[in-house]
């Protein structure tokens, strides 16, 4: 019986499964290698191993993840971390491996967060996600969805919608819409690795106060509101305060030597 805790709504198409997965391999040479995120029954899994992919998994339910040892028992390719992703260790970074998952709603935020610290981990990422989270990682300035998701994910990583699935393709079918959302490194990310951690908590802080002239928030000439700046503009705003010693988890201290 799916379990509502752990955002439990499985996927019966096989259709729409196998174009998820060709969606995660396509153009890629082998070998394969995957990490599936919340394999629930294995739908996705089993397709992987099909097409000779080497999967390791991590699912949170115990029950679930007794089932797929029980089902993948003789597959060598196989390895499953039973847990949770949030707490997990995370690969190793490798130029061939996809992430792939139906991600469970409830932990989208966090584990989105997860990864735009960590961005070069993946060749690809193919996850499903509430459509309005896939939205507002797509959103360009001065839409409604464009906000701190949008610039830290296009920061590190291109990023498309791809399909949109209606509620009817899980069991049980969730209240909202979904979208297969695919993004890939940029090969040249205008933030390092090494800045990443500070431009996220730069960027979400000034989200905190939407409405606030960025000027006034971090004593620059500048009379726009967050929303308004281009991701480029958030990497130059940031890149400014750092010389002017303020970035993201700094509270301004003295007004004057923050002044750009
Ligand atoms: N991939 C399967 C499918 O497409 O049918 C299941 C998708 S279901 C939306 C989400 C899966 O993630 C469930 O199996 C659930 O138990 C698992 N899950 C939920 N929270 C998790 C977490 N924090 N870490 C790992 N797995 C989690």
């Amino acid at each position: 019986r799916p379990r509502r805790r752990f955002g439990q709504n499985f996927l019966h198409d096989r259709n729409l499964a196998r174009w998820i997965v060709d969606a995660a391999l396509q153009g890629l040479s082998k070998p394969w290698r995957a990490w599936e995120v919340g394999p629930g029954l294995g739908v996705l899994t089993k397709l992987l191993l099909e097409r000779g992919a080497e999967v390791e998994a991590v699912e949170i339910d115990r029950g679930l993840a007794e089932l797929l040892r029980a089902r993948f028992a003789e597959e060598p390719r196989f390895r499953l971390c039973e847990g949770d992703v949030l707490r997990a260790e995370w690969p190793e970074p490798a130029a061939d491996r996809v992430l792939i998952g139906n991600l469970p709603y409830s932990i989208s935020g966090p584990f989105l967060a997860t990864l735009f610290r960590r961005e070069a981990q993946f060749r690809r990422i193919v996850v499903t996600l509430q459509r309005e989270v896939a939205e507002r990682l797509v959103a360009g300035p001065r839409q409604r969805a464009y906000g701190s998701l949008s610039i830290l994910g296009q920061s590190c990583f291109r990023i498309e919608i791809r399909k949109r699935l209606p509620p009817t393709v899980f069991y049980p079918a969730p209240k909202v819409e979904s979208s297969v959302v695919c993004m890939e490194p940029l090969a040249a990310a205008p933030i390092t690795r090494a800045e990443r951690e500070s431009f996220c908590s730069f960027v979400r802080e000034a989200f905190q106060q939407r409405r606030k002239r960025l000027g006034s928030r971090f004593c620059l000439e500048e009379s726009r509101r967050p929303e308004e700046l281009s991701v480029a503009e958030w990497v130059d705003l940031f890149r400014r305060c750092r010389r002017n010693g303020f970035a993201g988890g700094d509270r301004p201290k003295g007004r004057r030597d923050l002044l750009v």
